[in-house]
């Protein structure tokens, strides 16, 4: 099921849609995993829209069906985020975020998983949550386009048994420097709100989820961390939408402190408590590489674009970096490390693209439930 490829307005190089095609070979960092929010049978005729959004492959809920719609070495628009489009395979599954996983199948699971495991050994991508992530994991670019990027596929997808059909499991370590987040998908059944859209305030079916909530202090009533990039000046929510003080299945996070049954991780420049007893423990210890400031507050970005004197024949991109710092003492867990790097499409035909390479190097951090990017300049590497 192709997706359109089609030039459609006045301005002949412009106006196209509804992804780019690469004249060279592509490297990907990334699989995206989504759901559609809306039935299969909508899929073509969005597709085949050259001014709608496009991904790589959609997923069926009842029998795993795979529909490829743009080839892999092209960029598909799906992310939200450019610097993610470019280096991405996004695949979207059949469903809807707020139905505690009712579509999320077994047999969709399953072809997801193998689809993922070929994808990743093909392009080289490791099998961990830095690399396969949600949408909900990808960072917004600015900070105008961060609360308004996407929460799917949401709690209700299970994480653990996705990484199990493809043979990575999320198993401890001796001697871990950090925790994977990892609550039993089954019997872990946070509360939340907002399941029926036009009920907000409802909490929804008692339902296993992949995520834990984060307080500002060790308790259950205590007032959930904040997202002052989400919501700025506000609290967070219990909506099943907000996971704006979540940590989520497979996430890597640096340990703050402990106390009792709980731990708190760094977290979007705060300590954040989650309820994590030893008799049924939501996180296992990990191990890996963490950054700390090197000195003062740190910037954190959205994206890992060149220096300015990179650019040659490129527009600059403008390197904004997002509300969130991080303070002095803070550790956050190290996902890849990268030369920033920027390709403009902008055209209908590829010989007008243009890549540009700098020298900045980035690492990408655990900062929140999105990964980000921080300055390798600005931190000290540890491990
Ligand atoms: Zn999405």
């Amino acid at each position: 099921m192709p997706a359109a490829y089609k030039r459609f307005g006045k301005k002949k190089n412009r106006d196209y849609g509804n992804h780019d095609h690469l004249a060279r070979a592509r490297s990907v960092d990334y699989i995206v995993i989504h759901d559609t929010e809306g039935t299969y049978q909508g899929i073509p005729s969005l597709v085949r829209n050259p001014k709608y959004v496009s991904w790589h492959y959609t997923i069926r809920s009842r029998d795993g069906h795979v529909a490829q719609h743009v080839p892999t070495n092209d960029i598909a628009w799906h992310a939200g985020n450019w610097d993610v489009n470019t280096r991405s395979i996004g695949i979207e599954h059949e469903g809807y975020l707020a139905k505690g996983g009712a579509w999320y199948t077994e047999a969709m699971y399953r072809a997801s998983a193998r689809l993922v495991k070929y994808l990743a050994a093909k392009h080289d991508i490791p099998l961990n949550r830095a690399h396969i992530l949600g949408h909900d994991n990808v960072p917004g670019t600015t900070p105008q386009t961060v609360a308004g990027m996407h929460e799917d596929p949401g709690p209700y997808w299970d994480w653990e048994h996705y990484f199990e059909l493809m043979n990575k499991p999320f198993k401890a370590v001796k001697d871990g420097d950090s925790i994977i987040i990892r609550p039993s998908y089954a019997s872990n059944r946070p509360r939340f709100t907002g399941c029926v859209t036009a009920k907000a305030a409802q909490a929804c079916p008692a339902h296993g989820a992949s995520t834990v909530w984060l307080h500002k202090s060790p308790s259950h009533t205590a007032p959930l961390v904040t997202d002052l990039g989400k919501h700025p000046g506000k609290p967070s929510t219990y909506s099943v939408y907000d996971h704006s003080a979540r940590a989520s299945t497979g996430q890597r996070y640096a340990v703050a402190a402990r106390q009792g049954d709980w731990t708190a991780i760094w977290y979007l420049g705060q300590k954040a408590w989650f309820h994590n007893p030893a008799s049924n423990p939501t996180a296992i210890a990990a191990k890996g590489p963490l950054v700390t400031p090197l000195s003062g507050e740190v910037k954190v970005y959205g994206r890992a674009y060149p220096e300015k004197s990179a650019y040659k024949s490129a527009a600059y991109q403008p390197l904004t970096p997002l509300k969130y710092k991080i303070g002095p003492g803070q550790t956050y867990t190290v996902g890849d490390t990268i030369t920033g790097s920027y390709y403009a499409a902008n055209a209908y035909s590829p010989a007008r693209h243009v890549t540009t390479t700098g020298k900045a190097r980035y690492h990408q951090i655990q900062l929140g439930h999105r990964v980000m990017f921080v300055m390798a300049k600005d931190v000290r590497l540890i491990g």
